[in-house]
């Protein structure tokens, strides 16, 4: 695991661009932390490497959001803060979004009762003063 430190939005972005240049099609991210500790601003840079061109903001009346990068890259953003209230138990509730060959990033994992595919990387943001920031971000072996 590896621990680094950004003391701007920027940073933060360029932080999930660097992971995003290491992913490959069908990588499940898991992305947590506090509000505002800067989940969203890590994906909205990890989908601009991705070639996302549009708004990435956190998904707020749905579960979350499909994107397609300027060369047909499908990504997906989830998050799952509100999923107690929509219904969790329901089956299926992120098969639109977790497809193969799909990029995936997902916030609050752990709120899920419904089990997630394994994670490539697992990142954790903290609140370190002021706009700074600490971010673990951890590596798993390719198992398939
Ligand atoms: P979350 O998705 O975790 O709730 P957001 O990414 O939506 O958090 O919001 C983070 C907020 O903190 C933004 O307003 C962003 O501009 C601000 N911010 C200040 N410093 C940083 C930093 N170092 N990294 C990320 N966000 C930061
Ligand atoms: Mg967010």
């Amino acid at each position: 695991m590896s621990t680094s430190r950004t003391t701007s939005s920027a940073e933060t972005e360029l932080a999930g661009a660097e992971v995003a240049a290491r992913l490959e099609p069908g990588d499940l991210v898991l992305v947590r932390g506090e509000l505002g500790a800067g989940k969203t601003t890590f994906v909205r840079g990890a989908c601009r490497e991705l070639g996302v061109e549009g708004p990435v903001t956190s998904p707020t009346f749905t579960i979350g959001r499909r994107y397609k990068s300027a060369e047909g890259l499908a990504v997906a953003h989830l998050d799952l803060y509100r999923l107690a209230d929509m219904g969790a138990e329901e089956a299926g509730l992120l098969d639109d979004y977790l497809t193969p060959g799909t990029f995936a990033f997902v916030e609050w994992p752990a709120v899920a009762a419904l089990e997630l595919p394994e994670p490539r990387v697992q990142v954790e943001i903290r609140h370190a003063g002021g706009d700074e920031r600490e971010l673990d971000v951890e590596w798993s072996d390719r198992t398939d």
